[in-house]
């Protein structure tokens, strides 16, 4: 957690920094006066008794001071850092396991998972779906070493069976921690496409599976699944028929990430979104195909928001309500920006920690971040 922490920290105090040059820009206003206005987000959010336990917030305050007053000498300087510091510091992570107000409702867990600062790969996808009448389904599974997030959230959740367990594509970030999770849980069935790879990765979920005595079925464009009584799936990629490119595996990252499972959530008038790691080749192609019935509430950002994805054309057709967006870093802001541009609002694991996205059969929704973060 060290390193998000961190970048956490560090995107307070570049808040602040922008916000106290932007009054001393303006001349009219003394450092007291800047100093009020960056206390005002923290006296905010812990306004909210109903939402954030004051005992966590004692704490993070606490906390934040203890922090603010190692690292700062002036005075001044220290109630700044702790103005900027309680704000990432607020955790509502009870907050967002507590599932006592969800039923009836289509629930959406965004994971934030970690690898640790020397890893070389990324942590992955992993998102936990709940439908109105409590199916609970794992969208991937993140990096072997981030498994024990996955499993740690599932228990915290009271999850005892994994009902329905979707593997988007076989790279290690999205199928490496499911065997490890198949371990820990009973599993209905596991969903994947007909996209076969030859990593020691892949073979390892493929036998993870065979040992649980768990049934497997590959999907397609065209399938439709059921997700509980009130919920249906569409599948709307790939097809069966897999061209796999001259030299596979080598050099597949791209045609594996095109090759992502499309999945269209829905539930009564409210819809949503996962394309795993599909590049912008591919979502060009199912913008042709599809137009406007990829148009949905809610949008996973393809490929951990990143630039090889999330064109203008996939958003401008998608056009979501709420993004959400599971990474290790942000290299650009152009993803971010578009979405904004369509009128989506953005949240990133990365800043806000885990994301819960609680949806109606109407399309009303709530977003609950785990942290606060410059992004909401
Ligand atoms: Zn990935």
């Amino acid at each position: 957690m060290k390193r998000k922490k961190q970048f956490r920290l560090l995107t307070a105090w570049l808040l602040l920094a922008a916000i106290l040059t932007a009054c001393a820009g303006k001349g009219g206003q003394t450092p007291a006066a800047a100093t009020a206005q960056t206390t005002a987000a923290p006296a905010e959010t812990t306004a909210a008794p109903e939402t954030v336990p004051a005992e966590t917030t004692q704490e993070a305050a606490t906390a934040a001071q203890t922090e603010a007053a190692e690292t700062t000498a002036a005075e001044t300087e220290a109630e700044e850092a702790t103005a900027a510091e309680t704000e990432a510091a607020v955790d509502r992570y009870e907050e967002i396991i507590d599932r006592s107000g969800d039923d009836g409702k289509f629930v959406v867990y965004f994971l934030d998972l970690e690898v640790g600062p020397d890893a070389t790969d990324k942590s992955g996808d992993s998102t936990i779906l709940i439908s109105p009448d409590g199916k609970v389904m794992l969208l991937d599974a993140g990096h072997p070493d981030a498994a024990d997030m996955v499993i740690q959230v599932l228990e915290d959740l009271g999850i005892e069976t994994i009902d329905y367990l979707v593997a988007s594509h076989p790279h290690i970030d999205h199928i490496g921690g499911i065997p490890a999770v198949v371990e820990k849980f009973p599993v209905g069935m596991a969903y994947r496409s007909y996209v076969d790879y030859t990593t020691q990765t892949f073979n390892n979920y493929i036998n993870a599976l065979e040992k649980a005595g768990i049934p497997v079925t590959q999907v397609k464009t065209g399938d439709v699944i059921d997700f509980g009584e009130q919920m249906q799936i569409e599948i709307l990629g790939p097809e069966e028929e897999i061209e796999y490119p001259e030299g596979f595996p080598q050099s597949s990252t791209q045609f594996l990430n095109d090759h992502s499972v499309l999945m269209k959530f829905h539930f009564g008038e409210t819809t949503a979104l996962f394309g795993g790691d599909l590049y912008t080749s591919q979502e060009r192609e199912y913008v042709e195909l599809y137009g406007e019935e990829l148009a949905v509430d809610l949008a996973k950002a393809n490929h951990h928001g990143k630039d090889t994805s999330n064109s203008n054309k996939w958003i401008r057709t998608v056009h979501p309500r709420i993004v959400a967006a599971m990474g290790d870093e942000m290299v650009s802001m152009d993803a971010y920006n578009r979405y904004l541009k369509e009128g989506g609002e953005y949240h990133f694991t990365l800043v806000d920690g885990i994301i819960k996205v609680i949806l109606d059969d109407q399309g009303n929704y709530e977003v609950i971040d785990q942290f606060d973060s410059w992004m909401n």
